[in-house]
């Protein structure tokens, strides 16, 4: 490793596949490092974001709402109360004589005024209100009794932690809103964690499920409502989707409800089949299994003359991906391997032990393995690998085009669906464009 990598950095780097996964995550940023990482806030806000008759007040100032407005490109088929965001602003005078009554005042005021009539609200309380200490708690508690809805906090401070410490708080937040409806009769039907519905993608694996004959009693957060996630108890399984910001929530309602759950990830062909086959098992009804087995078989067979047609013009290129969690990364190191490509730097956010131990099982030796990666050493690794695509997110996308690298975009922002079989055609389809993009010939001076 050269001098361009900090020193604190190098545990949490590896480059040989004989590591074993032993490579330091779960912990916060280096100081100095600049990760591209974002704050516990933020991630308490993008879990919690897309239930669609939410109200969100962020107790802070203005900056901290605004860095996470609409950050998610979380589709609705009822409210779309989400898509706006309320803070009570604070300013010099609240941050010397304390923001509670401000607080208090703005859900007052939302509740009074806000059409549809709020039935729940979370108050997010960032850094400052960390530092002047405002009792968040007792202000909500006085809201709930005296307007009679859900008023929840989440504080979130950004400095408490890590990103992941913010997925947790989210995980509370929800597990406050359905703890007083865990006395429900149990139905037969899935809960879906950790799916967003980025470009439709729940609605994409809510009608496979349907078609095989498993109804989604509540989707947390995709596409769901007040009256929907108060049904989550009732269910008989949860399915994780996104396991970085959901498995704590899955283990908690196992704690409380006796839930169990089950991985899945509907990133390509291999994880969508296994995810598939995988719930309609743990159902425990053999017609359901046998008509996962029927449909996953059909929904191959129609995909394969898609990856046939584009496979040529990829194979042997070498893809960088850095995303938010591990299963999202295992799955798409998967994916490349379906196209005949080689994952040569695999980085996540917030991956955990045991997913880095998985992608370090899937990679060649010799690929580079980082977590919690910033900007240099993304540029480092990409070039002294000569990796062809970076697959990331916004953040990553001009530190791509700036090393005239294709890109495809793979979180929140993004238009078009990525999950399931209809992702798998639009994402082979993506790469293959932006790979083999004319530009590129004249960005790195080589046009004929
Ligand atoms: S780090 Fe603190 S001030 Fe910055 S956006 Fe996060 S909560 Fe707000």
């Amino acid at each position: 490793m050269t001098k361009s990598v900090l020193e604190e950095r190098k545990a949490s780097i590896s480059d040989r596949r004989e590591t074993g996964g032993g490579i330091s995550c779960e912990r916060e940023s280096v100081s100095g490092a600049v990760s591209q990482r974002a704050c516990v806030y933020c991630g308490a806000r993008v879990v919690l974001n897309p239930i669609t008759d939410a109200y969100h007040i962020v107790h802070g100032p203005i900056g901290c709402a605004s860095y996470t407005w609409d950050i998610r490109g979380s589709l609705t088929s009822g409210a779309d109360t989400f898509r706006n965001s309320f803070s009570t602003d604070l300013r010099e005078a609240d941050v010397v004589f304390g923001g509670a009554k401000k607080l208090a005042a703005a859900i007052d005021e939302l509740v009074e005024s806000a059409k549809p009539a709020p039935k729940l609200i979370f108050v997010f309380a960032t850094c400052i209100v960390g530092v002047i200490g405002d009792d968040v708690d007792a202000v909500c508690r006085a809201a709930e009794a005296k307007h009679g809805i859900r008023v929840i906090p989440v504080k979130a401070p950004g400095f408490s932690g890590t990103k992941s410490l913010g997925y947790r708080m989210a995980c509370d937040a929800i597990m406050a809103l359905v703890l007083p409806h865990a006395n429900q009769s149990k139905r037969f039907g899935v809960n879906i964690l950790g799916d967003f519905n980025l470009a439709g993608e729940m609605w994409i694996i809510k009608g496979y499920l349907e078609q095989i004959g498993i109804p989604v009693v509540s989707t947390i957060t995709g596409d769901s409502s007040y009256k929907k996630l108060i049904l989550a108890p009732s269910a008989s399984l949860n399915l994780v989707q996104c396991a970085g910001s959901s498995a704590y929530l899955a283990e908690r309602m196992e704690a409380e409800f006796g839930m169990p759950s089950v991985r899945v990830s509907f990133y390509g062909i291999e994880d969508t089949t296994n995810s598939l086959l995988r719930v309609a098992d743990a159902l425990g009804k053999p017609e359901i299994s046998e008509r996962a087995r029927k449909f996953a078989a059909e929904r191959t067979a129609q995909i394969m003359p898609v990856i046939a047609k584009y496979k040529p013009h990829l194979e042997g290129k070498r893809a960088a991906i850095f995303v938010g969690g591990g299963f999202k990364a295992i799955s798409l190191i998967r994916q490349f391997n379906e196209l005949g490509m080689e994952a040569v730097v695999v980085g996540t956010q917030t991956g955990k032990k045991d997913e880095y131990e998985v992608i370090n099982s899937l990679v060649n030796s010799g690929t580079v393995v980082l977590d919690d990666a910033n900007p240099a050493e993304l540029e480092k690794f990409m070039t002294e690998k000569k990796a062809d695509i970076l697959v990331g997110g916004v953040k990553e996308r001009p530190l791509a085009y700036k090393l005239g690298m294709a890109f495809c975009d793979h979180n929140h922002e993004r238009k078009h669906p990525l999950a399931g079989f209809e992702g798998i055609e639009n994402f082979v389809r993506e790469i293959h464009n932006s790979i083999n993009s004319p530009v590129w010939k004249y960005v790195k001076g080589d046009a004929a």
